[in-house]
């Protein structure tokens, strides 16, 4: 940045722009999408290699310390997105509302999208619970795997536990409110943050423009920052793949990646049905062709497969959905912010098939109303669930605990766990692009 742009306030539009396409430029110019393709290619080959259920070159305990040393700068990776997700969330929301500029905006572009995310969720739920009860992929696992997996401590059977009764609605209503949003972003709470900073955004317009100005002079530097150390965690994003890639196989093997393989198809399958719908949607409601679609978001979608981070991927949505798919700013950043949060159909259906393949595998029968109770949980979850690399999974116990499945179960899967979530993100991140355009289209002129 230059000095004469450094004397500037820091909301000068300029200013921020620079500082944001700066880090954006500095990632999407370095074909990091193909690095990061590369680091998965050979963390997987060189996890094999190592791995004592593979070529096993090296004695159990060392390839396990190589394992854990060669993950180091994936922990890393992960620790940078974490460490700036809740305010990268946080204020891109408070700005997207702020900038959005009056209340009548807000209104109608939110009666729209509400609707539209809870029902794609709920679709990609759905469409995930079909394939994987036609499919049966749990009834296919490896008999011994399970056993190993219920030797290690876990029950057949239903556990007692947490139920869907355990929290009334009015309560699950009421708790979306942070009472202590301290309290809310210890606990990545991110409905509760999500709801937050709508209130806050709302605010911020209605009181005169210079009350709220420190605040949002602190939400765009805070914006800034956090897409900074994006960047940064985005230029060791293939060591990290590689690394990670690697640690699991070297620990799991490749059998516990291909005992499970039907539940991957599975999962592979519905998330394709999910791509397919969106095209359909695009080309309906927008008229574009779903190809010239396709290649507008070409290389976020990589950008989402290699880093997992709907959140990572947040900044390069926007400027996709700015720079190729020609959308109005006012709806990009009030919609991506959001939906990088809250519309996750890609995790939805996961969390989806995952939960019924569980109760598959602990022969345990969903009733039709425990499957509605199974698709209304799901896609509340997923809203709930941060946009960093693996935390559907772990949103995915909570889930399971609802249905009374052993959370165990969830070691069967979590080998695979890495590269479906590749997979998921980016059509999570798909999603919200495909919202934007859509809602670029409806939300009229005169109101955005
Ligand atoms: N990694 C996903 C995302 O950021 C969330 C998940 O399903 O784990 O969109």
């Amino acid at each position: 940045m230059t000095p004469a742009k450094e004397q500037t306030s820091p909301d000068h539009p300029s200013n921020r722009e620079v500082s944001l396409s700066d880090s954006t430029q500095e990632i999407m110019s370095q074909n990091l999408w193909l690095k990061i393709l590369i680091g998965m290619i050979v963390g997987i080959a060189a996890g094999m290699v190592l791995s004592p259920e593979g070529l096993a070159v090296l004695e159990t305990e060392t390839a396990y310390a190589a394992g854990e040393w060669l993950a180091l700068p994936g922990v890393i990776f992960l620790g940078l997105i974490q460490m700036v997700i809740v305010p990268l969330i946080v204020c891109s929301i408070i700005l997207g509302i702020a900038e959005g500029g009056d209340l009548g905006f807000v209104k109608s572009i939110s009666l729209r999208i509400v609707p539209y995310f809870i029902f794609t969720t709920a679709i990609s739920i759905t469409i995930g619970i079909a394939l994987v009860n036609i499919v049966q992929p749990g009834l296919l696992v490896d008999q011994t795997l399970i056993e190993s997996v219920m030797s290690s401590g876990a029950a057949a059977g239903r556990v007692p536990g947490q139920t869907f009764e355990d929290l009334t609605i009015p309560e699950r209503i009421a708790n979306i409110i942070p009472t202590n949003p301290a309290k809310a972003s210890v606990d990545r709470n991110m409905l509760q943050l999500v709801v937050a900073s709508i209130l806050i955004g709302i605010a911020l317009i209605t009181i005169p423009k210079a009350t709220g100005k420190v605040f949002k002079d602190l939400c765009i530097a805070g914006q800034v920052l956090s897409m900074k150390v994006i960047a940064w965690a985005m230029a060791i994003a293939p060591y990290a793949v590689f690394g990670l890639l690697c640690n699991i196989t070297i620990r799991l093997g490749f059998s516990a990646i291909t005992s499970v393989g039907a539940y991957m198809l599975t999962v592979l399958g519905g998330l394709f049905c999910v791509l397919i719908l969106y095209l359909i949607l695009i080309a309906v409601f927008t008229k574009t062709s779903p190809l010239s679609y396709l290649n507008a978001i070409r290389e976020v979608q990589l950008l989402a497969f290699s880093t997992s981070s709907s959140a990572a991927t947040m900044p390069f949505s926007i400027q996709a959905a700015e720079e190729k798919l020609k959308t109005r700013p006012k709806i990009s950043r009030f919609i991506i912010p959001l939906g990088a949060t809250i519309n996750m159909d890609g995790t939805a259906l996961y969390q989806g098939v995952a939960a019924v393949f569980l109760c598959q595998v602990f022969g345990i029968d969903l009733t039709l109303t425990e499957t509605v109770l199974l698709i209304v949980t799901t896609v509340g979850a997923s809203i709930g669930t941060p946009a960093t690399p693996g935390v559907g999974l772990v949103v995915l116990a909570t889930i399971l605990t609802g249905i009374g499945v052993p959370a165990e179960g969830i070691a069967l899967i979590i080998g695979v766990d890495r590269i479906l979530d590749m997979c998921r993100t980016t059509v999570n991140v798909t999603g919200d692009l495909t919202a934007t355009k859509i809602m670029d289209k409806w939300v009229p002129d005169t109101q955005a």
